[in-house]
């Protein structure tokens, strides 16, 4: 699946057209907030052989070009999506690392303002809901104890 403006987007940010740089676009939009490893798995689908460190250097130019945004949480592995500039949130879950996409709860950057900005000029909050996903909370009997004394 290749969307005819990954080229256009390419162009704009000043970056060559190359194919792997497409094949990264295209994985991350079908897999949204894949870590490295999934991003290969899915390149090497698309275009056979291509080695982690172009996989790699991909991700990080498309990154500076500002075209992937970085995921980066205590404790978890990057992620990378192609649904930039929004200044969008995340949830996820604590047992499985399911990630999900969460609006912007204000609807301008920066989300929510520092009570103390400390000086500097703050453009963007970024905001980490953990959790348990609705997989989860099916499968662990522990929460479906807690529901069950919930609703008594
Ligand atoms: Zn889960
Ligand atoms: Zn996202």
């Amino acid at each position: 699946m290749l969307a005819p403006d990954d080229r256009a987007a390419l162009r704009g940010a000043s970056l060559r057209v190359t194919r792997p740089r497409l094949a990264v676009l295209a994985a991350l939009r079908e897999r949204p907030h894949a870590d490295t490893d999934e991003v290969i798995r899915h390149v090497r689908a698309t275009l056979g052989s291509v080695s982690h460190q172009a996989v790699y250097d991909v991700l990080r130019a498309l990154t500076d070009a500002g075209l992937l945004r970085r995921i980066q949480t205590a404790g978890t592995t990057a992620r990378y999506e192609s649904r930039v500039g929004d200044n969008h949130h995340h949830v996820i879950c604590r047992s499985c690392g399911a990630i999900a996409d969460v609006d912007c709860a204000v609807g301008h950057a920066p989300c929510l303002t520092a009570s103390d900005d400390h000086g500097f000029v703050v453009d963007e909050a970024e905001v980490v809901y953990w959790g348990t996903c609705p997989d989860c909370t099916a499968t662990s009997p522990l929460s479906v104890n807690a529901r069950s004394e919930g609703s008594r």
